[in-house]
């Protein structure tokens, strides 16, 4: 049983906490936090042991009426491997306390790729990851595009990728960004600093990227075009792309024609809060011009990581091979179904 502890509970967090939790050959230690908010009670009303990430605030949670297992140390202490889901760059601040303990860690994309030994994507790079003792499960927008580029690299070689990606001003929680009203260059200078974040995964490959903000909290959305090596079909790109557990291929006909409708659709299916872990592609937006291929896709960017960093956890301790750990993680997420 691997034993996992994971720092940082807010939206990325709570959701690993789950997909760990629902994993039969691993074992939730708990999970630490810095204050006994709302996240707080619920994480001890579905039975985690909480831990004081800042240890004099410990008597905040038993003010709160939230007993602690105790404080972040001993949480790394005890756990085989640590998942750290804290606010980019605290990541950064906490590698010393993992090294203090000889634990092995996740940070997460908000991370500058140096802080691991490797940038991981289960799909593109799991083998990379077999063995390390630090590991960066890469950004939402960055998993999105691997899952894309691995498997079109595989069938046909990929010559060029051009994607402009239409980002969330913010999760749906954060009421503090932006824009509200406004539809923003972001980054204004081209390419953005996506390309480059991918590259940590493919580095041979050649990428250009574009980023716009819009006011929206639900999705990403990708336009993207794949200059391929080799003359394809759509309908054959189609079929590589259904093939992938982690692509979803949105039928014609069900009526999705947006990030709206996906997410309603995802809690009409009961999912966890309205949770879309896999690539959400429009079939027929699939076309194909000689070698360039172009698609539109939907990336839900608070959770299409989670399956990462629980493959990223038997990669590291070398328990299971890629595929077995991809099936293991979809099976009991519930990706895929
Ligand atoms: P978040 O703000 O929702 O959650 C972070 C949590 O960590 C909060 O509960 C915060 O209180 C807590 N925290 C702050 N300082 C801490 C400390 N010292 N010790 C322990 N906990 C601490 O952030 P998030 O969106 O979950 O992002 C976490 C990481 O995941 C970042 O690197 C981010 O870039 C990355 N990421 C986020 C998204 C996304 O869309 N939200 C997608 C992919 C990757």
């Amino acid at each position: 049983m691997i034993e996992v502890g994971v720092n940082g509970y807010g939206t990325i967090g709570k959701r690993v906490a789950d997909a760990v939790d629902s994993q039969p050959d691993m074992e939730l230690v708990g999970v630490a936090k810095t204050k006994p908010n709302f996240e707080a009670h619920t994480a001890v009303e579905r039975g985690y042991d909480m831990y004081a990430a800042i240890p004099e605030r410990a008597p905040l949670f038993s003010e709160d009426g939230i007993e602690i297992a105790g404080v972040v140390d001993e949480l790394v202490a005890a756990a085989d491997v640590v998942v750290d889901c804290t606010p980019s760059g605290i990541g950064a601040e906490n590698k010393s306390l993992y090294e203090s303990h000889d634990t092995p860690a996740i940070f997460q994309g908000g991370e500058s790729a140096d802080i691991a030994d490797v940038s991981f994507n289960a799909r593109a790079n799991f083998d990379e990851a077999v063995g390390a003792r630090y590991t960066r499960v890469v950004s939402c927008n960055t998993t999105g595009l691997s899952r894309i580029v691995a498997p079109l690299q595989e069938e046909y070689g990929v010559e060029k990728v051009r994607a402009t990606l239409v980002r969330r001003g913010g999760d749906p929680a954060q009421n503090s960004r932006g824009p509200i009203n406004d539809i923003l260059p972001n980054p204004i200078g081209i390419p953005s600093h996506h390309g480059p974040d991918v590259q940590t995964i493919f580095p041979d490959l050649s990428i250009d990227t574009l980023g716009l903000k819009v006011p929206a909290t639900l999705m990403h959305v990708h336009s993207l075009n794949v200059t391929l090596e080799s003359d394809v079909t759509a309908a054959h790109v189609r079929q590589l792309l259904e093939d992938e557990n982690r692509v979803y291929v949105i039928p014609e006909g069900l009526g999705i024609d947006g990030a709206g409708k996906l997410k309603d659709f995802a809690l009409d299916a009961g999912r966890p809060r309205g949770d879309l872990w896999e690539n959400c592609v429009w079939g027929e937006s699939i076309a194909v011009e000689g070698r360039d291929m172009y698609l539109f896709q939907a990336i839900h960017q608070e959770s299409d990581v989670i399956p990462e960093n629980v493959d990223a956890i038997r990669a590291m301790l070398d328990v299971a091979d890629k595929r077995e750990s991809m099936r293991r993680t979809d099976k009991h997420v519930g990706i895929g179904v």
